[in-house]
């Protein structure tokens, strides 16, 4: 896609710090480096999101992370390491599809809270009965 930055960085149109790369993959560094080793996973084509990622895609791409999480592990030596992937807007600012490896060091500045809430059993129940009762998957 002409005006996708990811893609100049496949197409080498642009330059990228690259960490892995094979046919169809591609890890580099994130340029805002939010930790030292913070790499972004990529397919080398052009898909937008988690929605409109194929299944041999997906396993495509989420077969390099253990490989390259146990690099930047092994480089750095970091106290653990986050994976994110955000997905559409606000979240998304990059419309092809990555993944975030994020190394974590003591005191690194970086903030990832989760809001936790207390359900009840019937509200946990409802809410999977929303899932299930949802056709996409069946
Ligand atoms: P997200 O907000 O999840 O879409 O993340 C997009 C990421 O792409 C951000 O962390 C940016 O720092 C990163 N990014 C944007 N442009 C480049 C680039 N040219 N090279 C490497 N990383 C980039
Ligand atoms: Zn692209």
């Amino acid at each position: 896609m002409e005006s996708c930055i990811f893609c100049k960085i496949v197409n080498g149109t642009i330059p990228s710090y690259t960490v892995y790369e094979d046919d169809q993959v591609l890890a580099f560094l994130d340029i805002t480096q939010v930790t030292k080793g913070h790499t972004l996973i990529i397919p080398k084509q052009h898909v937008e999101d988690v929605f409109s990622l194929s299944d041999e895609l997906a396993s495509t791409i989420f077969r390099q992370v253990p490989a390259i999480a146990n690099k930047l592990n092994a480089t750095f030596h970091p106290i653990g390491l986050n994976i994110i992937n955000n997905n559409k807007e606000p979240l998304q600012s990059v419309f092809h599809y990555h993944i975030h490896l994020i190394p974590r060091y003591e005191n690194d500045g970086f903030t990832l809270s989760f809001h936790s809430t207390s359900p009840s059993q019937e509200e946990l129940k409802s809410t999977l009965d929303e899932i299930l009762n949802e056709q996409v998957l069946t």
